[in-house]
């Protein structure tokens, strides 16, 4: 049974480094699909700038042609924060005991882990994929990394990292891209160029719906 990756976030708004990293997550795990969840009202961090229906529709934009990604709604139609052990126990009655579930991390949202509502539960539900930047090395120890140098003992551990539903962890270095959505957002404040830094498609909802302009 193939893997699936859940991949929350705020994207306010979503650009290349979230995009990316979906697409070598996919690769680097075999995923056969990745959902991007948008949170509502996130719990550990300041509300969003825009309305979640927009983050919603530009998360659909971004990703409209990719067979391999979905976008999945449930956390900004609700009225509550939303806690990740919610959706994940959501999804793993949709979809079964069995199907392997990969949660996407960057380093950051994964030092946080502990403080998570019913975290322990998380690995009961889901792997959980961390994924590295430049500046995470200290997420890999040389210890971890040295018997999986070779490909093949990697691909090894993988395969059967892969075939369980619930409770691996894997680390993922991933090709660092200095993207911020916080530096999108304060440019597109001060009138300032944001092209290339996310799809056209968003960039032109954006302009359409006048969103981050004001500061
Ligand atoms: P903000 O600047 O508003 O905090 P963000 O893009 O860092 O935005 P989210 O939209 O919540 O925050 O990101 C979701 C996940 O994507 C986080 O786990 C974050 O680590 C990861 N992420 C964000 N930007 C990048 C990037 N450039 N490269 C890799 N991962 C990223």
């Amino acid at each position: 049974m193939p893997p699936i990756g859940i991949f929350g976030g705020t994207f306010d708004p979503i650009h290349f480094g979230h995009l990316r990293l979906a697409e070598e997550m996919a690769v680097a795990l075999g995923l056969e699909r990745v959902l991007f969840i948008p949170a509502g009202q996130p719990p550990h961090r300041d509300a969003p700038r825009i309305a979640a229906a927009h983050r919603l529709e530009m998360v659909r934009r971004a990703i409209a042609g990719n067979p391999h990604f979905a976008v999945d709604g449930r956390e900004v139609q609700r009225a509550q924060p939303s806690y990740t052990v919610e959706s994940l126990t959501a999804l793993r009655d949709e979809l079964g005991p069995e199907q392997p579930l990969w949660l996407l991390l960057g380093a950051d949202a994964f030092l946080g882990l502990a403080s998570w509502h019913r975290w322990q539960r998380v690995f009961e539900l889901a792997n959980i994929a961390v994924v590295t930047r430049s500046g995470a090395r200290a997420l890999q120890p040389d210890a971890m990394q040295e018997p999986l140098k070779s490909e093949v003992l990697k691909r090894q551990a993988a395969d059967h990292l892969m075939a369980g539903h619930a409770g691996s962890v894997w680390f993922q270095h991933m090709t660092p891209l200095e993207i911020s959505a916080t530096a999108i957002r304060d440019t597109l404040g001060r009138q300032g160029s944001v092209r290339y830094l996310l799809p056209d498609t968003v960039l032109n909802y954006i302009y359409e719906h006048q969103l981050y302009i004001q500061t």
